[in-house]
């Protein structure tokens, strides 16, 4: 259809101890609020939201997040926020809280906010939530009817957050240009079912520029737990811009190799780390130039993302990467190319995304 779509959350606020202020930003979404955070987050932001929200009348009601964003821990969370009377339903932690309390906001008709204490992924701003199977497997991508209301990013409590997470949001987020340069060139639609618009084109390609320029520099500004400008900046690209322009632009074979590679339930990766391997095999089957495949390369070995197999904690047997490549190939957004996309070409890239990458590194060492 030749329709442009831009979905955004209505509302992004980012800033050093903004949890601080939590009840002037929270206010407007109901007297009571349910938060949901795993036992790990909630005393991270506690006490912050607490002295927030004391003198304004807003009522925080904690709950734990049972740790998988489930059919059935969407249904509880629910039930909870209805008990205790809430106008809302807020997400603190990481993606799978975020999916969690998304789902649970839109199914039962809640306003939703979104307190991301990483910036590890692009779930915080989006209008789509993962659901899992109890065992975590990937099982379909719930479309909420909106984006969220609220974001609410607090960005030292995203620097205190383990720098691991940070290095995965950057993989994720540096997948959204060149999936939505894909969306483009191939005339996909985005996740709205439209095509991108200049703006949200726009928001793609600052987010690779502001990785490339802050990226590093954002690193070691969190090896520090310290909050610059770099690191802001990289924050809004990881949460803001990658939500934004991933959905907004559509997704193509760097989140169709995740999506394909949960199903071997095999490996040790955080979903940024994937979706950067991922991005190496879309690189290498659209055959982009040679100094672009470079520049990601480098840029990669130099925040620490991986480049290879055997740094997904993964090293397959010849039929385990067919079912990769199969599945992979299974995922419909894996075909938001502007050529035919079929399981030889996704295994051979693949493999020569895994060679190229070790052999970097063997090189490096000699
Ligand atoms: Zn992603």
């Amino acid at each position: 259809m030749n329709v442009n779509i831009l979905g955004s959350p209505s509302k992004y606020i980012q800033g050093r101890d903004v949890l601080e202020r939590a009840g002037t930003y929270l206010a407007p979404y109901g007297e009571r609020i349910l938060l949901l955070a795993d036992r790990d987050v909630l005393p991270l932001v506690k006490d912050k939201l607490q002295k927030g929200t004391v003198d304004t009348g807003t009522e925080l009601c904690f709950a734990i997040f049972s740790g998988e964003s489930t059919e059935e821990e969407v249904e509880r969370v629910i039930k909870l926020a209805e008990e205790k009377n809430c106008g809302a339903i807020a997400g603190c932690g990481g993606g799978k809280t975020i999916d969690a309390a998304k789902a649970a906001g839109c199914k039962g008709n809640f306003k939703t906010i979104v307190i991301p204490t990483a910036a590890s992924t692009d779930a915080p701003c989006s209008s789509l939530a993962v659901m899992y199977s109890g065992e975590g497997e990937w099982l379909y991508d719930f479309f909420l009817k909106q984006n969220p209301d609220l974001v609410l990013a607090d960005t030292q409590i995203i620097a205190s957050a383990p720098v691991r997470l940070l290095v995965s949001g950057i993989g994720d987020a540096f997948a959204t240009f060149y999936e939505a340069r894909a969306c483009r060139n191939a005339y996909a639609d985005n996740m709205f079912q439209g095509k991108g618009t200049n703006a949200s084109f726009a928001l793609a390609a600052l987010c690779r520029d502001i990785l490339l320029e802050d990226g590093y520099r954002a690193k070691q500004a969190a090896e520090n737990n310290c909050v610059t400008k770099a690191l802001e900046n990289v924050i809004e690209a990881n949460i803001y811009l990658s939500g934004v322009g991933f959905e907004s632009n559509g997704c193509a074979i760097a989140h169709g190799i995740y999506n394909g590679f949960t199903r071997l339930k095999k490996g040790s990766y955080l979903h940024g780390e994937c979706v950067a391997f991922g991005t190496l095999v879309q690189l290498i089957a659209e055959n982009v130039p040679a100094a672009e495949l470079e520049q990601v390369y480098t840029f990669f070995e130099r925040v620490g993302l991986p480049t290879s197999l055997a740094e997904l904690g993964l090293s397959l047997t010849e039929e385990e990467l067919a079912a990769a490549a199969q599945a992979s190939s299974d995922i419909g957004i894996s075909h938001n190319m502007p050529f035919d996309v079929d399981q030889d070409i996704l295994r051979d890239a693949i493999l020569a995304a895994d060679f190229i990458g070790r052999s970097r590194k063997e090189e490096e060492k000699s």
